[in-house]
């Protein structure tokens, strides 16, 4: 008999679980809070102006090929590689380093501070190839205890013993002596929402994933295609998706989910069901388990608020590429205190996308779509955001002068989303960007499990169970999870 699934979120962990058990002819039903697919990898339209909310680029783009080729699909969407991957500014100087994939080209970029470069970058990457693939059977494995988890851990061998103890920013000191190409090699740590001085050294694996082993990619026409080209396929596949219900309550049966409930008391009911909102968040606030509760939720470690700023300018800003890191002076003081001060006084160091820059029909003729992301306390520490309009302007005034374009002027469409607006919109626990941070004790058999430790026919799956945060490791989890609906037994 077709046996049935219900998933509660349409963000890419609940679109791409769908796919996959649609295709094993599972009948598949998806609802999801907001008005429309994506969850945080959404798009915004506005004043002409077509802008990526969250993800601007991916990496591991064979996470999904490989998704396609399992669902036997084409990939409904065309991607392209980045090159140069970013760029990156120090507010003491006018000098921009273009992160080149090729290392011969990368080495001139840093000919003036880090003459070895070339051999020392070849190095490093050599150590992080080498922890990405032996780190692989632990990132891509379903675990059903801790004692599983810790049986597994061995496999990754003893070479890497000493980057589990080590910082991010240490492993890239080992290799490179100028502050600059320390800064710029563990910027990538901000991309899993906390600082190179508080990110395990396994993490240096991104680099190799960025220079070496496949690169960044953008997607034609903007992110939200991936979702566009999704939501077709399960079109295909009869799945429904039904937008602007919040589930907030449940119905149980003994171990077993009976309905979930929705705000207007609605309920909804299937033989498994799935949750692709934050495994953590939901646990605690719809099925009132104690040890997510609000308190516990607040004591573990969370990534990074985000402030985002879309803004649409009426002028071409030429000489910008797709992404760009803005620096300020003192990283270690930054990084101190970035997730936790709740006065913003400097100038926070961000990071710029130019949507339009490939894809010129995000803008109007002559426009530019451009997108900030800075890094921010979450509502923990920073409670009340009502100065966001000053610290925007702040950034928007260092972003002209660095640019030596004076954009003010040309602003014609401005939003701004806070920590608070991604709480709202997402259940974003204190409005934490990139949810559970990725420390030693949240990852692996740590992390919220992708099945319910009481009703036996639940499943999470995405960013906020394992194994972690970003597109292609959300790809990972929703084959985690299907792997394990397609083993349970009723
Ligand atoms: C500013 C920003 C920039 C980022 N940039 C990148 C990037 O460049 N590259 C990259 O790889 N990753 C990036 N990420 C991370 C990436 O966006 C996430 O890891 C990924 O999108 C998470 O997908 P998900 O399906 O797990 O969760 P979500 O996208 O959060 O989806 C969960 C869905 O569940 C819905 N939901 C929640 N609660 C309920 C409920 N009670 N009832 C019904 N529906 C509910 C939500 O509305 C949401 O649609 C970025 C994130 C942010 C915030």
């Amino acid at each position: 008999m077709t046996k049935s699934v219900f998933i509660v979120g349409a963000g890419l962990g609940g679109l791409a679980t769908a796919l996959r058990l649609a295709k094993k002819g599972y009948k598949v039903e998806i609802i999801e809070k907001n008005f429309q697919s994506g969850g945080r990898l959404n798009q915004m339209k506005k004043d002409g102006f077509t802008f990526d909310t969250g993800p601007s680029f991916f990496s591991m783009s064979y996470e999904f090929t490989d998704f396609a080729k399992e669902c036997n699909i084409t990939l409904p969407f065309k991607y392209y590689s980045l090159d140069p991957l970013y760029t990156v500014s120090f507010k003491k100087s006018d000098k921009v380093y273009h992160l080149y994939k090729d290392l011969k080209k990368l080495a001139a970029e840093f000919s003036d501070v880090e003459p070895d470069f070339e051999a020392e970058m070849k190095r490093y990457l050599n150590k992080s190839g080498r922890l990405y693939h032996d780190t692989n059977v632990v990132i891509k494995s379903n675990y059903n205890s801790l004692l599983h988890y810790f049986l597994t851990l061995p496999r990754v061998g003893p070479a890497h013993i000493g980057t589990l103890f080590r910082s991010f920013w240490n492993q890239v000191s080992l290799y490179f002596r100028s502050n600059e190409a320390r800064e710029i090699l563990s910027l990538v740590a901000f991309f899993l929402g906390r600082t190179p001085f508080d990110t395990p050294a396994t993490y240096t694996l991104l680099s190799y994933t960025e220079f070496m082993h496949d690169g960044y990619f953008n997607v034609e026409g903007g992110m939200y295609k991936i979702v566009e080209g999704i939501v077709e396929e399960l079109k295909k596949e009869n799945v429904k998706i039904t937008y602007n219900t919040e589930i907030t309550d449940f119905i149980a049966e003994s171990n077993k989910l009976k309905y979930v409930v929705d705000k207007t008391g609605k309920k909804w009911g299937a033989d498994i069901i799935v949750i692709n909102a934050d495994a953590a968040v939901f646990r605690g606030k719809v099925f009132n388990r104690k040890e997510f509760s609000e308190e516990k939720l607040d004591r573990m470690e969370w990534t990074m608020g985000s402030l985002t700023i879309y803004l649409g300018i009426n002028c071409k800003l030429p000489e910008i590429h797709h992404h760009n890191y803005y620096l300020g002076t003192d990283y270690r003081e930054y990084a101190g205190k970035v997730y936790t001060s709740a006065n913003i006084d400097e100038t926070p160091y961000y990071y710029v996308n130019v949507l339009s820059r490939s894809n010129p029909e995000c803008a109007p003729a002559g426009s530019e779509s451009l997108f900030f992301v800075c890094p921010v306390p979450d509502l923990r520490f920073k409670k009340s955001w009502h100065d966001k309009d000053e610290i925007a302007d702040k950034i928007i005034d260092d972003f002209s002068k660095r640019t030596k374009t004076d954009i003010r002027p040309h602003i014609v469409s401005r939003t701004i989303y806070t920590p608070e607006d991604w709480q709202n919109q997402y259940n974003l626990h204190r409005g934490s960007g990139l949810g559970l941070s990725h420390k030693m004790m949240q990852i692996g058999g740590f992390r919220p499990k992708n099945y319910d430790e009481q009703f036996k026919n639940v499943f999470y799956t995405g960013a906020s169970t394992i194994p972690g945060t970003g597109l292609p490791m959300v790809m990972i989890s929703s084959r985690l999870t299907a792997e394990r609906i397609l083993k349970y037994k009723d």
